[in-house]
């Protein structure tokens, strides 16, 4: 794709950087532990059996049902089977303590729960509605040794971890972290703990997108606040190739100070410099040499938070090997919100879950320098293009930033 002047729609932006993504070629091995929240990089496959061989389900009495019938629902207690012993054999015309979990002794075929039988005479007295084959859990019956369980590019939950380790594998191949530096951009910006001179503001990009990072696995290094100075931000691009992604916050735009983009343009390739969303509509996206991808997101904060979760998420997951898509959820308004129509909008929204259904509310103070909603804020309510807004009751679209509703 070429250099593009014009202004691409959210799809076509997000097709354009998913196209420009180069996946990453290296692998590394890592245990299981290590691996939660990694990106496998290769298929997996069962080591073993699940389960490993037929057992009990139940504590009980393990049986050969024709045995029951024979003699006609009693028979004399020899031995025992308990989890991690091998699996002995039933004798002919008795009966095998057991418990869940050990193995079927050779011979039995059906499990009769310790609730329902009861003992006379030394032997086991069973009910005549047993069932033969009750209570087996079946050798392979859940996964066989050989299954495929996961391909690559799957994000590895602890779940599949629990799953993997079940299935007897020790080691995984995943793809390494993508290596991401974040820098702020701006004269005005300073750090908490100093007292603000006249023009001055406390810096929060970058803390942000640093730990929306972490959440999401990256390596991610903190680079600093760089001034609003070419040379400076020249000298800081430049030392930064070995990295996978360079994301910056500010200068995105086309004021006289809104060097980022300027300076990306001159070292690097810029693939597209504008999306019809709002907030966020200054977003450079591009390239640096071979290995770097870069971002330069827009300053406001609230602008550097829609389009890191819309832009910038996907290209590290497809870095990854990984799908991405946006979870875009039906939610009924609590409120009215009108607009002129234009852009793909973004809303802070507060989505709760009311009998089952989710409800949401556009949250009052949409300017995109505007912190203050994002303490409520756990999702955004996506405006069409051409939409002039919504009423209450109407149902609209939603993207949760958390299922804490
Ligand atoms: P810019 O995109 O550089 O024109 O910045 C747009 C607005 O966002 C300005 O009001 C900046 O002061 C503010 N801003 C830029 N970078 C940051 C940052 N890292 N943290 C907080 N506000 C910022
Ligand atoms: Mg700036």
């Amino acid at each position: 794709m070429r250099y593009r002047l014009g202004m691409l729609t959210l799809e076509q932006a997000r097709d354009a950087i998913l196209a420009e993504v180069t996946p990453s070629a290296s692998t590394q091995t890592v245990s299981l532990a290590q691996a939660h929240g990694r990106f496998a990089a290769q298929e997996l496959h069962a080591q073993v059996d699940n389960p490993a061989f037929d057992n009990s389900a139940m504590d009980g009495y393990a049986v050969r049902a024709a045995d029951l019938v024979a003699a006609g629902f009693a028979l004399p207690l020899r031995g025992e089977c308990r989890c991690g012993d091998a699996p002995g054999k039933l004798a002919a015309g008795t009966t095998m303590r057991i418990f869940t979990g050990a193995p079927m002794p050779e011979g039995a075929d059906t499990i009769v729960i310790q609730e329902d039988v009861k003992f006379e005479d030394n032997r086991v007295i069973f009910p005549k509605s047993a069932q033969p084959g009750s209570h087996l859990r079946r050798r392979g019956e859940d996964f066989r040794r050989g299954d495929t369980l996961y391909r690559p590019g799957r994000k590895l939950s602890a779940y599949d971890l629990a799953l993997l380790s079940a299935a007897g594998v020790a080691e995984i191949p995943v793809y390494p972290r993508a290596r991401v530096l974040v820098a702020a951009t701006g004269d005005e910006l300073v750090a908490p703990g100093t007292p603000l001179q006249p023009g001055q503001i406390y810096e929060s990009n970058r803390l942000a997108t640093l730990l929306l990072l972490r959440e999401l696995g990256m390596d991610a290094v903190d680079g600093g606040t760089v001034r609003d100075d070419p040379a400076a931000l020249r000298a800081w691009l430049q030392s930064s190739t070995d990295y996978d992604f360079v994301i910056t916050s500010g200068g995105a735009s086309v004021g006289d100070h809104d060097l980022v983009k300027q300076v990306f343009a001159e070292i690097g390739e810029i693939k597209f410099w504008k999306a019809k969303i709002k907030p966020g509509k200054p977003i450079a996206f591009g390239r640096v040499g071979t290995r770097t991808h870069f971002f330069a997101l827009p300053g406001n904060p609230v602008s550097s938070l829609v389009t890191f979760k819309l832009f910038v998420e996907p290209a590290l997951i497809a870095w990854h090997h990984g799908a991405s898509h946006l979870p875009q959820l039906a939610a009924t308004a609590a409120n009215d919100f009108r607009r002129h129509p234009g852009r793909t909008e973004f809303l802070r929204a507060r989505i709760v879950a009311e009998g089952g259904k989710l409800v949401a509310t556009a949250l009052r103070g949409q300017g995109s320098h505007m912190l203050g909603p994002l303490r409520e804020t756990n999702g955004f309510i996506r405006v069409e293009a051409d939409s002039a807004g919504f009423q209450q009751g109407e149902s609209v679209v939603v993207i949760p930033l958390s299922t804490e509703f």
